[in-house]
């Protein structure tokens, strides 16, 4: 494993590679945490050299700070790993609520200290919100009393607002951002990272590979690649290109399976900044305008905007919708989908949508999902 240090912390050595824990194994039946398996992960992590774990009041349902407490106290690693968490600016109506909420994480986690905590998912308005309700007093609190190490905050909006939150923000010592090949110049995310280093802010990167559509990308895809004259896995050149950017500190990764965890160590433990030769760049370069020519919504599969109040399963509808799209089988109008039919059939189609417009605020990616629902119930034919 590589490890890179933030400006502001020149001490400490994080892993490039850290472990996302928002889309661990679950048990089939009821969609919980399998324990034995996220342990297994875990272990294999920190074989593997990875130090850097991060978890958020939201994911899998509030039970992924508990289930990786557990998993930290029975493994006694907590001196030996930075864990960093979320401040869920959406759920805080008052500094006491966001007190309450830290103090709970704390304890889910059963620690004294969180390493690195964020502000969660900043826009615009969630940055007024935190402004307004005095947090950054709050978070200034915590840490001069040892419970939060460092700070910072994840981010999803555009650059202006960016620059808006790192120039208010000066106690920040960190940021984090979505950035891939995919959508690295659509959402302004390089020119961010680029922002962030100047004044000596790192950036700890989200969905490297598109909520897993980069790491199995359609055929397409895997032919542009096949072109290179170096052969490496689909997953290796979206992780490697994001580790290129020398502002980048650690990349986070999603990981369920052993496969991809070592895949995923073995990338990051080559991964040198500016490393990339100018052929590889302009093979990323072709993979990205592949994807750009149809991807019809650019929706990661975060669930954030789950569940649906009339049971739609918007990203299942995304996905599919993108799949149609991307193996060509819309290039002459709407067609028709198994899997569509079959989400159909089972109550979770796109036609259920009422536009109560509740899962739209929530999205990061400001999909306007109801209208994109409709678009994709028009498209997508059932058997
Ligand atoms: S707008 Fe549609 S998809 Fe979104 S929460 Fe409401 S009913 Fe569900
Ligand atoms: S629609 Fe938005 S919130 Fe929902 S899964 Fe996709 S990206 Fe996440």
């Amino acid at each position: 494993m590589l490890y890179r240090s933030f400006p502001k912390m020149p001490d400490l050595k994080i892993s490039t590679l850290g472990l996302g824990l928002m889309r661990l194994p679950v048990n089939p039946e009821n969609s919980s945490i399998d324990y034995e398996k996220t342990k297994e992960l875990v272990c294999l992590a920190l074989e593997q050299g990875v130090n850097y774990f991060d978890t958020a009041w939201p994911y899998h349902g509030g039970t992924s700070e508990i289930v990786f407490g557990q998993i930290v106290k029975e493994l006694g690693i907590r001196d030996k790993i930075y864990i960093a968490d979320k401040m869920p600016i959406w759920d805080i109506d008052s500094k006491e609520k966001a007190r309450s909420i830290f103090e709970k994480q704390l304890e889910k986690l059963q620690t004294d200290h969180v390493d690195f905590y964020l502000l969660h998912a900043m826009s615009k308005d969630h940055w007024e919100k935190v402004k307004k309700l005095d947090l950054l007093s709050l978070l200034d609190e915590l840490k001069a009393a040892g419970k939060i190490r460092h700070l910072g905050f994840s981010f999803h909006d555009t650059p202006d607002v960016f620059e808006k939150i790192v120039d208010e923000y000066p106690a920040a010592e960190f940021c984090q951002v979505q950035y891939n090949y995919l959508d690295g110049d659509i959402q302004g995310t390089a020119k961010d990272i680029q922002y962030a280093a100047i004044r000596g802010i790192g950036t700890i990167v989200m969905e490297p590979l598109r909520g897993g559509l980069l790491a199995v990308p359609p055929k397409g895809i895997s032919d542009i690649f096949l072109k290179a004259e170096q052969k490496f896995h689909p997953a290796e050149w979206g992780l490697s290109w994001v580790l290129q950017n020398p502002g980048v500190v650690c990349t986070l990764s999603g990981m369920s399976a052993a496969e991809q965890m070592l895949m995923n160590c073995k990338t990051a433990s080559a991964a040198v900044p500016d490393s990339m030769s100018a052929g590889q760049l302009k093979i990323v370069e072709s993979a990205a305008d592949w994807f750009k020519q149809r991807i019809k919504v650019p929706c990661t599969g975060c669930r954030y905007c789950m569940p649906c109040p009339r049971k739609v399963d918007i990203p299942a509808v995304f996905a599919e919708w993108n799949r149609m799209s991307m193996t060509g089988a819309l290039e002459d109008g709407p067609a028709v989908s198994p899997n569509y039919t079959k989400l159909k059939k089972e109550g979770h189609g796109a036609d259920l949508c009422v536009f109560c417009h509740k899962c739209e605020t929530v999205c990061p990616q400001k999909i306007k999902i109801p209208d994109m629902l409709a678009e994709a119930g028009k498209t997508l034919k059932t058997e």
